[in-house]
């Protein structure tokens, strides 16, 4: 039997892996996917038979596991893509509050074998780290979730002396793990708990000092958070592949979570550390920067098409909005429109455009638009200038100018996609609302930008007729 469960925790770490391989590339994603899904199945049911042949009840575990996963296969099904951020991090919190009762379970009912000191001492750590590193997790997610479906604002909370405020706690967690490891005795419940409670507010506390235009670094730190706290449940529980596959979501996370800071041209520490060399003044108070700057130049459909017409390269920039207003078919049609009369088509995508890390990638997946056409940033950026028309549709933060010459910008040194150097540029929006991080988009009041305003998807539809009968015109 416990050869068995070895072969089949071997097989779904493997798996796991490949899944992590295949995930890298739009090409093989899919395959990356099935990957996953046939370890996780595996593992799931690996385990479920060895808990069941132990002295668990399949009572108890069935129907939590039935109920679980019918919660769970509803509410990924009834998601939309746009509140996939607020669900990932709600998930992160389950697992931060799993890791956390576990690890006071696994205190108060040891499991009976007898242990050597050292083997009790360790233990008791892997006890503490578990419960610590789940409880930092569990709130921190619960305030990424409320930003991140705007039930709390975006802002970040700078309290005087935070970082000493985070020195203190992260002391004192370290402190409270002397006794508690050294205590067997049952008061050590008490350094636990007490432990516990500091956790849970330096989570809140880590996450309320960011600000909106850093919580996509936040979902993928928090991602890497919930893989070192199974990591560390694994050892707490000798559990080899809860200790392989924490160890691979809390690597691949932090690899995530560098490579957006890279992007977004922000150090890793300030916001590992919450806002750490945020200056207090420089943050916004409220969408301070929402009032208009200019007059604006409005496009209506027909002059687009007819600009469109004649051009021979052009570029289109996808953003939250077009999520919103589900247009990639629409979109993807109006490229191959665009093609099928020898014009160059291209999209450039922003690392954070929309509200998930490679969330306009999948949308143009979706929509069959080819692999080779879709850019990043700093592949398409200097091409702007050569550019006859840009087509940014439901963007707005990601070519803010602002982002590079606004020192009092929130989104202030992260890199932008400059298309405000093309020869047109048309703007795709609703309204002049902002963006998500709060600020006006002196690109829009531009001389050589055009706004087209209405619902992205209404507007491409209309866009491609219209552009169509200028084109056999
Ligand atoms: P923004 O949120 O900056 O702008 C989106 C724009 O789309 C809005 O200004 C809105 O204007 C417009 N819009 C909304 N609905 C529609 C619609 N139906 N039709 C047409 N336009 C619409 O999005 P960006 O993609 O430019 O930037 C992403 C932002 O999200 C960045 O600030 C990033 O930091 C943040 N973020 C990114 C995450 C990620 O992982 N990618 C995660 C969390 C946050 P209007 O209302 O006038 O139509």
């Amino acid at each position: 039997m416990e050869n068995a469960l070895t072969v089949a925790y071997l097989i779904s770490a493997v798996l796991f892996i490949m899944s992590l391989s295949g995930l890298a590339s739009q090409e093989t994603a899919g395959r990356g996917n099935l990957y996953g899904m046939l370890g996780m199945g595996i593992a799931l049911v690996a385990t479920m038979i060895l808990v069941m042949t132990g002295d668990g009840s399949p009572m108890l575990i069935v129907p939590a596991v039935v109920v679980g996963g019918a919660i769970g296969a509803a509410a990924a099904a009834r998601v939309s893509m746009t509140s996939m951020p607020e669900l990932v991090a709600m998930l992160h919190c389950f697992v931060g509050l799993a890791a956390v009762l576990v690890g006071i379970s696994t205190h108060l009912a040891p499991g009976g074998h007898e242990m050597s000191i050292a083997a009790q001492l360790i233990h008791n750590v892997e006890i503490f780290a578990d419960v610590a590193i789940g409880a930092i997790t569990f709130t921190g997610s619960i305030i990424a979730w409320a930003k991140l479906s705007g039930r709390m604002g975006g802002n970040p909370m700078l309290l005087p002396g935070r970082h000493l405020l985070n020195a203190v706690a992260v002391l004192t967690i370290l402190a409270l793990c002397v006794p508690f490891s050294m205590d067997t005795a049952p008061g050590a419940l008490t350094w636990l708990l007490v432990m516990t409670g500091v956790a849970c507010l330096l989570g809140m506390h880590l996450v309320l000092a960011i600000g909106g235009a850093d919580m996509p670094v936040v979902v993928s730190l928090l991602n890497s958070y919930s893989g070192w706290t199974a990591a560390a449940a694994g050892f707490m529980l000798e559990n080899d592949l809860l200790i392989v596959t924490g160890a691979l979501v809390g690597s691949s996370g932090a690899i995530l979570s560098y490579i957006m800071c890279k992007a977004m041209n922000r150090s890793i520490w300030n916001v590992v550390f919450g806002g750490f060399g945020t200056d207090a003044k420089a943050a916004p108070s409220a969408p301070a920067g929402d009032t208009p700057q200019g007059e604006v130049d409005a496009i209506e459909v027909d002059e687009l098409a007819e600009l469109l017409a004649e051009a021979r390269d052009v570029i289109v920039i996808p953003g939250y909005g077009m999520a919103v207003a589900q247009a990639q078919h629409t979109v993807h049609e109006f490229a191959q429109t665009l093609k099928g009369r020898g014009c160059r088509v291209r999209f450039a995508i922003h690392p954070v455009a929309g509200r998930l890390p490679g969330h306009m990638n999948v949308l143009l997946a979706e929509a069959g638009v080819p692999y080779d056409t879709v850019l990043e940033m700093e592949e398409i950026n200097e091409d702007f200038p050569k550019c006859d028309v840009v087509m940014v549709i439901g963007a707005n933060d990601i070519v803010n100018p602002g982002a590079l010459d606004d020192a009092s910008s929130p989104i202030y040194g992260m890199p932008v996609l400059e298309c405000w150097d093309a020869k047109v540029c048309v703007v795709l929006k609703r309204s002049m609302r902002v963006g998500y991080a709060g600020v006006q988009n002196p690109l829009f009041f531009h001389d050589r930008t055009r706004m087209f305003f209405g619902d992205a998807k209404d507007n491409m539809d209309k866009l491609v007729v219209s552009l169509k009968t200028a084109l056999a015109a």
